[in-house]
């Protein structure tokens, strides 16, 4: 395979042009897919094309995947931890560098404004520098079983891994499956979403430029059914590592399933309680039940779409979250302060305008929003719903975009049982001054993270994942290692007369 390197120039608003990688990233080389596809990603901001990109399908997952079966199996896994870690440190140096590029690339593709995906290339760094101190500290232990067995276990990177990841925050969930797996010492299959692929495609370019050999990290676009269920299903990839709907989640875990049962991490979509006490600082109960749903424009797993607010204070705090809501401008990537930009694509825009037209014809009350926002890019307006129930399809699916319900609650005993009833439990949020009950409250919670006083907090260090259907595993900190080795015991006879 020859190196066709074809960027393709972006000019930017301000009139600064950009080179975008637009092709396959497989063994250290940039290619085109085997059978010349291409797709054009998006800017949601304007509908317009920014790049075309090459289209990965079953036999490019092939090619990606032989890639790296031979570097994990020749090279890879022979390379030492500090070897790994200094690579993976040269990488965030790399993204450093070039966080402007970068920044702007995530900005065109996903909508966020520019300091926002400026923001998340500066957190991908910070988690693949977190990733690369680990990689010459994964050991396994030495256990006493018997006086005359020598008992010890080693940690073993897994082999091929495949990785498919979505477009909410394209660069930071590429940082949370690279660099456990690489500090592991495994090789990467992965496929950015079809939306989002630019911010990946430089990434490859820093890959090489940091000196991974080749094959260790391929990066293949393409779609979800095609390039993605070829990863799922491959029988020479090991391990699975996805975020995205919990649909396509359990069409995976079927695959894994049915293939060659590849081990599998999941971490998938949520429909989060956020739970407001009389007792609570208001204003900054308000600023957070915002962040907690609006940021991203609602685009985010954790999204507190679901706020609960005890009977005593609920008109005054409707009434001020109206107004910091509407205190908050809408507009495109580069507009001088704004909060919410558009969603994704045309899909998730008319899945969101059916699930406000849903919330209407079950009765919710809409009292603000629910409207296309301007006449050009996939902008809705800030949504609030009240009069709601847990019967309702806004209060049970997750609906991906800029729309909360605001319920009332009377007791501790109720709002429990109310935050219970959805399938989900990925995370949880609850306001209030005093200590026990927020104690109590967060253990009996049933959500992977449960925020007091604050909300969507993740940091490199703490683990992230779902309970019930919000996924398998925990991503982040020292416990997404376990998701990248496997332990091998080994058992050595002191005393062969026994
Ligand atoms: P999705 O789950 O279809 O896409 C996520 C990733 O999975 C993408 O890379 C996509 O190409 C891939 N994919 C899709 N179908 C696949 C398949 N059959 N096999 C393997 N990979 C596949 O999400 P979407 O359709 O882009 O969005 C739909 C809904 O999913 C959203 O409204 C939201 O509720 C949820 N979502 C959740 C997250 C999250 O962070 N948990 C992210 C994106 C979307």
């Amino acid at each position: 395979m020859s190196d066709v390197s074809p960027t393709q120039k972006i000019t930017l608003p301000n009139g600064k042009t950009l080179e975008a990688h637009t092709s396959l990233f497989i063994n250290n080389k940039f290619v085109e897919s085997i059978d010349g596809r291409r797709f054009e990603t998006i800017n949601p901001a304007t509908e317009k094309p920014i790049v075309s990109i090459a289209e990965g399908t079953a036999a490019d997952i092939d090619v990606a995947v032989d890639a790296a079966l031979e570097a994990f199996e020749k090279v890879w896994q022979h390379v030492d931890g500090k070897e790994r870690g200094r690579l993976l440190y040269k990488l965030t140096d790399l993204m450093m560098r070039d966080m402007e590029e970068l920044g702007h690339l995530e900005a065109l593709d996903t909508g966020k404004p520019i300091q926002n995906a400026t923001g998340d290339v500066e957190d991908a760094a910070d988690v693949l520098r977190y990733y690369a101190g680990w990689a010459d500290k994964i050991h396994g232990k030495v256990i006493e079983t018997s006086h005359e067995k020598f008992c010890y276990t080693r940690h073993e990177p897994i082999g091929v891994v495949g990785q498919i990841i979505p477009w909410n925050y394209p660069i930071s969930m590429l940082s949370w499956k690279l660099g456990p797996a690489l500090a592991c010492g495994n090789t990467i299959v992965l496929k950015p979403a079809e939306q989002t692929p630019l911010s990946a495609l430089k990434t490859a370019a820093l890959i090489r430029e940091a000196g991974f050999p080749p094959g260790v990290v391929n990066i293949v676009p393409g779609f979800g059914p095609i390039a993605g269920a070829a990863i799922a299903r491959h029988m020479k990839i090991t391990k699975v590592a996805f975020t995205g709907s919990t649909t396509v989640g359990k069409n995976i875990l079927k695959a894994a399933a049915d293939s060659n049962l590849k081990k599998v991490t999941l971490e998938l979509g949520g429909k989060s309680p956020n739970i407001i006490f009389a007792d609570a600082d208001l204003e900054q109960a308000i600023k957070w039940a915002h962040n907690g749903v609006f940021s991203n424009t609602g685009q985010n797993c954790c999204a507190g779409s679901r706020v609960y607010v005890q009977d005593t204070i609920y008109d005054k705090f409707l009434e001020q979250y109206k107004e910091f809501v509407l205190s908050k401008k809408i507009g495109s990537q580069y507009e001088p302060d704004v909060y919410q930009g558009p969603l994704i694509s045309k899909v998730q825009f008319d899945r969101i305008m059916s699930y406000i037209q849903a919330g209407k014809d079950e009765g919710a009350n809409l009292v603000l929003g629910g409207d296309r926002h301007g006449t050009e890019g996939y902008f809705v307006q800030p949504t609030i719903f009240t009069d709601v129930n847990e019967s309702m399809k806004i209060m049970q699916e997750e609906i991906f975009g800029p729309v909360v319900a605001i319920a009332r609650f009377k007791t501790v005993e109720e709002v429990i049982e109310k935050a219970h009833l959805t399938k989900y439990g990925l995370a949880a949020a609850v306001f209030t001054k005093d200590v026990t009950r927020a104690i109590k409250i967060s253990n009996a919670l049933k959500a992977g993270s449960v925020w007091v006083n604050c909300y969507n907090q993740t940091d490199y260090n703490a683990p992230f994942g779902g309970f019930k259907e919000s996924g398998h595993g925990r991503e982040l900190g020292k416990y997404a290692l376990q998701n990248y080795t496997e332990v091998k015991t080994v058992q050595i006879n002191l005393d062969m007369k026994r």
